[in-house]
């Protein structure tokens, strides 16, 4: 080996790498559709339990998702999850299949679910979970309107 090769194992590192696990978050925003029913219940027991939320024709939500990795930033890149990749990842497996869709309807993975707030975050949470790689999925927040929203963070969880 030449004095002018800098291979990497001849030079001494110059970054120092830190422990520790790091909660990072991505958010994303989304419109969609959904009607609450449970059409193995009669209508007035649907219409008692959900209210405004069992019109029959629908009606809309501005969701908005937040979905977190827990992992010790990556040595090399400093990077608990790229949020870049989770963005990435988020618009596939959710955006790009909810975002002006309903749910009782256009939505693969929602078919014979009742879309309620806490239904949607362990199905986001089944859709997103097997692409993360780095780290581990710890949170899928999904805020519903100002006031409501639900959290998930896999099995028992809590
Ligand atoms: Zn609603």
């Amino acid at each position: 080996m030449s004095l002018t090769d800098p291979s990497p194992q001849s030079k001494e590192p110059t970054v120092r790498p830190l422990r520790g696990e790091v909660l990072v978050t991505r958010r994303v925003q989304f419109c969609a559709a959904h009607r609450l029913t449970n059409p193995d219940m009669p209508e007035s027991w649907n219409l008692d339990k959900y209210g405004l939320c069992n019109n029959h024709h629908w009606h809309g939500h501005n969701y908005i998702l937040e979905v977190s990795v827990v992992g010790e930033p990556d040595p090399e890149t400093g990077y608990t999850f790229d949020l870049g990749d989770l963005k990435t990842i988020i618009r596939e497996e959710i955006v790009e299949k909810c975002d002006h869709k309903n749910f009782n309807c256009d939505v693969d993975f929602m078919k014979g679910i009742i879309p309620t707030t806490e239904n949607l975050v362990i199905a986001f949470w089944n859709q997103l979970e097997p692409r993360i790689k780095h780290g581990r999925l710890f949170s899928v927040r999904l805020r519903e309107t100002e006031n409501n929203s639900a959290e998930y963070r896999g099995g028992a969880g809590f």
